[in-house]
């Protein structure tokens, strides 16, 4: 009876790196995951970090309410 091998995994569990989508093994033997490599980690965090910096620039327009209210 081996009840430890009767698992309904049908395999070794993996996802799709976010960045190129390969096959990605979720292990611990994969330092990076979800993505494939280190490069992908840093490609997709830098993505991320563009658009973080990407902010419109919301200045306040001085509609001249503040002159002449001192
Ligand atoms: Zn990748």
């Amino acid at each position: 009876m081996d009840w430890n091998m009767s698992n309904d995994r049908p395999g070794p569990r993996t996802v799709n790196c976010p960045t190129c989508a390969a096959i990605v093994e979720w292990s611990t033997a994969q330092a990076w995951r979800p993505f494939c490599s280190e490069r992908c980690r840093l490609i997709d965090l830098g993505d991320w970090l563009d658009e973080s910096h990407r902010i419109p620039a919301v200045e306040s327009t001085p509609s001249g309410d503040e002159t002449g209210t001192h």
